[in-house]
């Protein structure tokens, strides 16, 4: 398991709730204030010039998700697909990207649709097989683009491994850690080169925000990243940020909660007769539960179920939950249900979703901090309502 706090660094709870440099030493505030100024004089102590290319509140929130991340720089950016889209502007015509082929679905339509048009091949693999490693070895791409836990079977990567043989060959490697947030789960540590997280789940976690990040330890991957941020406009709004400072004082609080309640509600759901199966990754009956043992620090909050009955059943559950709201997105503190054959992958084509094996009865929580005793009565009222 992770170290949760290397380098004799204070604990990461002191170290998210404590946002350093807030910019407003003459008046003693204990929240930094937002800066909602386009420009700066020219010639300020702190070097900014322009919003577009940098602002107080995202270097207050950059100098907290390196903090937490245990990195040298970060980056933040308007969403989950700008910060996406930021690492794919750095490729050239002609470039190759091996990618995990069970991507988040935005992540797959700006490779397909957009950034193909400019040249940038993809190749798609199961990095769950030994095939994929030899696969980056014979066609040596430009990077590799993983996900570790998968939405929404719960997949788990062996990240270290697929990392040893790709800087082998001098193959940068993206982690999208949204699943995990670095209090699960650190990317870098385990060799990866960027770690890539939409802000708007965990790390924010209220459901009011859009944001992106990405960390690393390298000065050129943050120089690119930097360029592409004032160059494709791909900022966030200070307010933005200054909201996601805030969500960041509670994520580890948060977590511990949301990851209790998974765990317990994963085994609920396990001996459920209306159940056929569940993914959890730290379940016995995850078929990669060895690694993700070995790379996360917990289960996290993410469950995947497969319930028995036919596809108007299970949406007839999800719409029969009290406590669930049935939508998109993960990671706030309010429990949500999602059907991810009509909902996040229903741009999939039907082929490659019996191939990803997402089918019609297949639902995905993401839990929240309610009590858990109210989450349990609520599944169990939805399923006696649809049988
Ligand atoms: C939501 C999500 C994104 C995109 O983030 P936005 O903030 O919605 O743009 C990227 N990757 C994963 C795994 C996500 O869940």
């Amino acid at each position: 398991m992770a170290n949760q706090n290397p380098k004799n660094l204070p604990g990461l709870n002191t170290r998210a709730i404590h946002h350093g440099k807030s910019f407003a030493s003459e008046t003693g505030t204990v929240m930094p204030p937002i800066f909602p100024s386009s420009t700066f004089m020219h010639g300020n102590p702190e070097g900014f010039d322009y919003t577009r290319s940098g602002n107080p509140n995202f270097r207050i929130l950059e100098s907290l998700l390196s903090s937490i991340e245990v990195c040298k720089f970060s980056s933040v950016f308007a969403s989950g697909v700008s910060a996406i889209t930021a690492i794919a502007s750095t490729l050239k015509s002609g470039d190759l990207v091996l990618c995990e082929e069970n991507l988040y679905g935005c992540t797959v339509r700006l490779f397909e649709k957009v950034f193909e048009k400019f040249g940038i091949r993809t190749q798609w693999v199961d990095f769950t097989t030994p095939e994929a490693l030899n696969t980056i070895k014979t066609i040596k791409p430009a990077m590799v683009w993983l996900e570790s836990p998968t939405n929404p079977l719960l997949k788990i990567i062996d990240i270290k491994e697929v990392c040893e043989v790709a800087s082998s060959g001098g193959i940068p490697v993206v982690v999208d850690n949204t699943f995990s947030t670095p209090i699960i789960q650190r990317p870098l540590e385990l060799g990866a080169t960027l770690s890539l997280t939409s802000t708007t789940k965990y790390i924010n976690g209220h459901s009011d925000a859009l944001g992106g990040a990405i960390c690393t330890h390298d000065k050129l991957w943050q120089e690119r990243l930097c360029f592409a941020q004032k160059a494709l406009g791909l900022q966030p709004s200070p307010f933005d940020c200054w909201l996601i400072t805030r969500g960041i004082k509670t994520l580890p609080l948060r977590l511990e909660r949301q990851v209790a309640n998974a765990a317990a509600i994963a085994d609920e759901l396990a001996k459920h007769p209306r159940v056929n199966w569940i993914r959890y990754p730290f379940r016995s009956d995850h078929p990669q539960q060895a690694i993700a043992k070995k790379q996360m620090q917990s289960g996290g909050g993410i469950i995947t179920a497969r319930v028995n009955g036919d596809a108007k059943d299970t949406y007839l559950f999800c719409k029969a939950l009290k406590h669930f709201t049935m939508a998109e997105s993960l990671g706030g503190i309010e429990s949500l249900v999602c059907h991810p054959a009509t909902m996040t992958h229903a741009s999939v084509d039907s082929e490659m979703k019996k191939h990803l094996g997402i089918d019609e009865n297949l639902v995905r929580f993401s839990i929240g901090c309610e009590d858990l005793s109210d989450l349990i009565d609520d599944l169990n009222q939805a399923f006696a309502q649809t049988k």
